[in-house]
Parts: C-alpha cells; structure tokens; sequence
C-alpha cells in the first residue's frame, strides 16, 4: 500500500507552529505579522484563492487586507499602490493575485515589487537568488512540495526526478530545486513540457515523477515505474453531476497508480494545501527581517 503524503495534515501542522509563533511575538507586545493581497477584477477563482489566503491569515493570527481594485484599474494606479506597500513599516509581506487583466504588463507589476516584501517568490530577484541556492522567498507551490518531502523523509539524493510543465510558479522552479545541493535535492532532475516527445521513456525511469501541467489524470501506470514517488500538483474542475456540478481532479490517474507507487499525493489534500501554507512561511520570514532587523 502506497505511503499517502498527506499535505492537509502537514499544513495543519505548519500552520499550529506559526500561530505559535505568533502568539509569542504577541506576547513581546509586538504587532502581528501582516499580509496584503491585491485583487484586480472579479475572475472567480482569483476571488477564491484570495479570499482563503485571507481566511489562513486570520487562522494563524496575522493581520491581513484584501485591496481589490476593478478589472479597468490602471496599471499607473496600480503600479502606485504596489509603491505605497513597499514603503509600508505596516506591511511585511503582499501578493498580486495572478493572472492579471490584459491591459497590464505582468512582468512590469512584479518587477516593482520590493523583493523584501515578494512572498509570492516571483521577484527576478528572488528567483535569481533561489537558483543561486542563496537564503530568499521560495514561491509557495515548490516550496510546498519540499516541505513534504522533508517531512516525510522522502529520499532525494542521487534520485531521478522527472517534472510535467515549466511554469514559472511550479515546474521551472521545482526543476531548480530538486537539483540543488540540500535536502530535499540532490537529484538528477529532467524537466519536461508539451514539447517533450515520448514523454512516458522519461516517466518510466524516475524515481520521482512531479506534475504540474493541468490535464486530469494525464499520468497512467504504465508511464511510471514499480516503487516511484508521484506529486501531483494538477488542480482541475471537472464538470460532474454532483451538486457543486464539479470535483476537482490532479494530473495523476490516482486509482490506475496507487498500488504501483510508493508514495503519492492526493487530490485534493496534498499540493493545494501545502502552497497555501508556505505563503505564511513566507509572510512570517518577511516579518522577521522587517521588524526584527530595524
Ligand atoms: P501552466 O502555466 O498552465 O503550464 C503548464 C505546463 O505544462 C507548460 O509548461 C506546458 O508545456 C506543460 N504541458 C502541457 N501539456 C503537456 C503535455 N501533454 N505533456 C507535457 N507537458 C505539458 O501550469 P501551472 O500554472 O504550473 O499549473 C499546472 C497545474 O497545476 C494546473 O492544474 C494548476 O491548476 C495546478 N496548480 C496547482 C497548485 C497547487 O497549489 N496545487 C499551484 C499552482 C498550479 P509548454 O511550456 O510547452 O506549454
């Protein structure tokens, strides 16, 4: 029976040390740790993922804000905004929810955040120093996945891993981070996406296999080896009958892999709720820099 990497309980137990951490701060009478998200628009799943960003923070009890501008906010307006937070002693860390409207320079948006305060981990800055293996934000999905890793004491060295997709929040940097000199690392890492021909000849020889492309039960049995470890970070809603109309559904075909693998995320209660509690590591990892370094 394959090992359940459980990432809802792990979170949990994340999230129980922070609000620790938390409460100690309190105690020096000190202000609590402070997050804010920008919104632009009303996308309903951008609304969602923020909204539970917000409802970790009060768990945990930092102090957050939701700015939410409407879709035909300027990108000058927005751009000040992002000034005024980076100028904040108040703000310690603050994300801009993705993707943004098309009016607006996405790049342009990031690049003026102030990398101190880039607990998304999408600053050049950050990105640069993570693959320099230097001290900085990871993004919250591959840092998430780490953290699993480690706490399940999931063998890394010298392992192949094999990655779905190469996104700049997951597949690009968990490429980066499986091969760097640390545990969890140490892998011989094969990074693959949509121009990958037979992909299933590189599949079939990892010991880890991480997907992250957003097509529901892409990843068969047949494409893994006896013993792999599978991530699966795919998060996709699919149309059903029940009463929300949808269920969501990971990149991995989980029933067709469970008794071929030795340890598998679910989905959902695996990556999601990993990535959610990493963006309070990070906040927390700000709020230290920024308070406690004045
Ligand atoms: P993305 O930006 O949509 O990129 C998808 C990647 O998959 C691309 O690199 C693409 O290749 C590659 N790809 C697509 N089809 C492929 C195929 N048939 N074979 C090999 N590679 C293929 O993806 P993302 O933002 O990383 O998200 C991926 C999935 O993870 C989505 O389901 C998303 O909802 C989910 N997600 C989950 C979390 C979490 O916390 N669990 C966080 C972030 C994302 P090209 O580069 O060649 O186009």
């Amino acid at each position: 029976m394959a090992l359940i990497l459980n990432g809802l309980k792990v979170s949990k137990d994340i999230k129980n040390e922070i609000r620790e951490e938390v409460e100690k701060i309190l105690a020096r009478k000190r202000r609590a740790p402070h997050l804010v998200a920008i919104l632009v628009g009303n996308n309903g799943a951008s609304l969602a993922y923020v909204n539970s960003k917000i409802k970790d923070c009060k768990e945990v009890g930092f102090r957050s804000s939701l700015i939410h501008f409407p879709s035909t906010v300027s990108e000058a307006e927005l751009l000040e905004k992002i000034d005024e937070l980076n100028k904040s002693k108040e703000v310690d860390g603050f994300i801009v929810q993705l993707p943004l409207p098309k009016q607006m320079d996405q790049e342009k948006v990031i690049m003026a955040i102030d990398p101190r305060k880039d607990v998304d981990g999408f600053h050049p800055e950050n990105f640069g120093k993570m693959a320099l293996e230097m001290d900085t934000f990871l993004p919250a999905t591959p840092f998430g996945i780490l953290t699993l890793l480690e706490r399940y004491n999931i063998d890394t060295q010298g392992k192949h891993c094999v990655i779905i997709g190469r996104s700049r929040i997951v597949g690009r940097p968990m490429s980066i981070l499986m091969g760097r000199k640390d545990f969890p690392g140490n892998s011989t890492v094969t990074l693959t996406h949509s121009y990958t021909p037979h992909i299933e000849e590189y599949t079939r020889s990892a010991d880890i296999v991480i997907t992250a492309l957003g097509d529901p039960h892409f990843l068969k049995a047949d494409m893994i080896k006896e013993g792999a470890v599978v991530i699966d970070v795919g998060i996709t809603r699919v149309d059903d009958d029940s009463e929300k109309g949808y269920h969501l559904a990971g990149d991995v075909d989980f029933d067709d892999v469970k008794d071929k693998v030795s340890a598998i995320t679910p989905v959902p209660g695996g990556v999601g709720p990993m990535t959610r509690a990493m963006l309070l590591k990070n906040t927390i990892l700000a709020y230290k820099t920024s308070v406690y370094n004045d």
